[in-house]
């Protein structure tokens, strides 16, 4: 089963010497997707199906094989000691822009290194991710990651914005000095805020004689300043385009060029183009959106007639039924008025070329992300960190958001990363937390929505689809991916010893959401049918006489001195754990943080251990 937490390495090959190493780690290759490349003496392997599904053999020297493949993948994971890397790498290494995520695995899988590219290629984080998936130890040795700095370098990643032109280097520097940096915010989200160490942000633009970070949607001549600048684009920018039928493509891109040179506005900020939706199909548009890599909006001639716009023609409208192209479309692109036009038409004609364009450019308030939005509902276990599973823990790690409620996401807290924003919510908040969630994962972020225990047995998971259906979510968009945890009812019995080892229920008592007779007709079935029964959120402040009828209801069907657990805070350091029988079980604290489990009529203790007993010693 592959884990779509590693999507943003893709593509990753795994690199050794022989199968022996190559072998224990199959599991996380596939995981990864990951290309296994061998040498040639290997191909003699009776199975190579037990190495990888995707194994591959080189006939060369590694170091020639590296050259063919360096720029082919993202990250390179070797089994090979770590001097012997870093003399195969050493001719290979350009620059950190550009460079792969190198990696080392050691034999004996106990230790992850992050060896080059660790901060803008990713390394470090795919080692992180890496080391949970193996339980290994992951080694990080970067500046930013062991002194927590803010990582300007790569601040905008996860909302698609590009690195401008600047002194990159001068920059990181003076954060690693802990200098003051200004920050100009002209576009983009300010999401970014909330986890910065506010004593090294100015974001008071008077003070600009220090070290700056521009956002902006404007291309600026950074190379004259004395002080460190760098620039980011948001791709704010939607290009409102009007073309005559088969314009070339050439002619469609210089005018976009040309007007956003001479407005000085940078080609990275470009959203998306916006046009009439009978251009949906005009060649020279589809063929400069398929390199620019840009989504195409289109409008019908109604939607944008009704568009305030500076420059209308009589002409266009008399042809295409509304006055404006380029400008309608453009402003309908940002869905707001044309105060959000910034260029108004330019009309461009080059003699010799087929065809004439009009651009016009509006700029949106949110930008355009250019990815497709993932959404992890991710169960997180009772609350130690040993009881979350290694698929949970990279899904945390690698989102972008982290969502959950306060108390959850301060037993998590150990698996963020100093860019992530962490949005945590009250208690009660549930259906404004999943709404949340659901926005910033069409917007097109990786958001991790997290639930204590299983996300989908009285968690978020549950609701959350159910808030996807109401909007008419088509099943893809954003992509949906449920991580299971170990849930209240296991951890408790776990505690106790084997009280589940037969036909179980869990009942929630909690009539908040569900009527008070639907539960007590789920009781009466449970007590009478001889189930093994989980009380969920027993007894609360207000809620105290459910757990009262519900002891009523069982001591009507089993013997008095049936075994309950009643296990509170589990695996938490606050855990209580008491034993008891279904006549005394009221006799003991009962609250929100307890699950309480009741045993069936052959549910015995020895010790201080609960047992069900399965029926293996009776059979003959
Ligand atoms: N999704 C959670 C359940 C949430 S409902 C899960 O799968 O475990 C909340 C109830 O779960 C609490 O009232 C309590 O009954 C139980 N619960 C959750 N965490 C618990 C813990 N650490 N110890 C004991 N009970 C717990």
């Amino acid at each position: 089963m592959k884990n779509s937490s590693f999507d943003r390495f893709k593509p990753i090959a795994f690199l050794g010497k022989n199968t022996q190493e190559i072998k224990t780690i199959k599991s996380l290759s596939q995981n990864l997707a990951a290309t296994v490349w061998l040498p040639n003496s290997n191909k003699t392997l009776p199975n190579p199906k037990l190495v990888s599904d995707n194994l591959k053999y080189y006939d060369c020297s590694l170091s020639e094989h590296l050259t063919k493949i360096w720029e082919k993948y993202r990250a390179l994971v070797f089994y090979l000691a770590t001097g012997a890397v870093v003399r195969l790498i050493a001719p290979l290494l350009k620059d950190k822009n550009s460079d792969p995520a190198v990696i080392v695995i050691d034999a004996a899988g106990k230790f992850v290194v992050s060896l080059c590219s660790g901060h803008q290629g990713g390394a470090d984080l795919l080692t992180k991710l890496i080391a949970y998936e193996i339980h290994a130890i992951p080694v990080i040795t970067g500046a930013s990651s062991s002194l927590q700095l803010p990582a300007i370098d790569i601040l905008g990643h996860a909302y698609g914005w590009s690195k401008g032109e600047g002194n990159w280097t001068g920059v990181m520097a003076a954060v690693a000095r802990k200098e003051r940096l200004a920050v100009i915010q002209e576009a983009g989200n300010s999401l970014w805020h909330q986890q910065l160490e506010d004593n090294i942000f100015d974001f008071d633009s008077s003070n600009i004689g220090q070290s700056c970070i521009w956002i902006s949607e404007r291309q600026r001549n950074l190379k004259q300043s004395e002080l460190p600048q760098v620039q980011w684009h948001p791709r704010v920018l939607w290009i409102g385009i009007g073309c005559e039928r088969n314009t070339a493509k050439i002619l469609i891109e210089q005018a976009i060029v040309t007007t956003c040179d001479q407005y000085h506005l940078a080609h990275n900020a470009i959203a998306g183009i916006a046009t009439i939706d009978i251009k949906r199909d005009e060649v020279g548009i589809l063929e400069l959106c398929d390199a620019w890599k840009l989504p195409l909006k289109t409008f019908t001639s109604e939607k944008l007639q009704q568009v305030t716009v500076p420059t209308p023609s009589e002409i266009v409208r008399k042809e295409v039924g509304t006055a404006s192209v380029a400008e309608a479309a453009a402003i309908c692109a940002v869905a707001k008025d044309a105060d959000s036009l910034i260029v108004s038409k330019q009309v461009f004609k080059e003699p010799g070329q087929s065809g004439g364009v009009t651009v016009a450019i509006a700029k949106a308030d949110k930008e355009y992300i250019g990815r497709t939005g993932k959404l992890y509902l991710v169960g997180i276990g009772p609350g130690s960190l040993d009881q979350i599973t290694s698929a949970a823990k990279v899904a945390i790690t690698e989102a972008d958001v982290v969502i959950g409620y306060s108390l959850y996401l301060d037993l998590i807290q150990s698996l963020f990363r100093p860019e992530q924003i962490i949005e945590s919510f009250p208690i009660t908040q549930e259906k404004q937390r999943g709404a949340r969630a659901i926005e910033l994962a069409e917007w097109g972020l990786t958001v991790a929505m997290v639930s204590s225990g299983d996300c989908g047995i009285y968690g978020m998971a549950g609701l959350v689809l159910e808030q996807l259906k109401g909007k008419n979510w088509d099943g893809k968009t954003p992509k949906v991916e449920v991580f299971p945890g170990i849930s209240a009812l296991q951890a408790a019995a776990s505690r106790v010893g084997a009280p589940l080892m037969h036909d179980f229920c869990a009942i929630s008592l909690s009539d908040l959401l569900t009527p008070w007779e639907v539960i007590i007709k789920r009781l009466e079935a449970a007590a009478m049918a001889d189930f093994v029964t989980t009380l969920y959120n027993p007894r609360s402040q207000k809620r105290t006489e459910q757990i009262i009828k519900a002891q009523k209801i069982f001591l009507k069907h089993r013997d008095k001195d049936t075994p309950v657990a009643i296990v509170r805070s589990v695996y938490r350091q606050e855990e209580q754990i008491t034993i008891t029988t279904l006549e005394k079980m009221l006799d003991h604290a009962i609250d929100m943080l307890s699950t309480v489990i009741i045993g069936n009529s052959n549910t015995c203790n020895h010790q201080d251990w609960m047992i069900t007993p399965r029926g293996y010693l009776d059979h003959k």
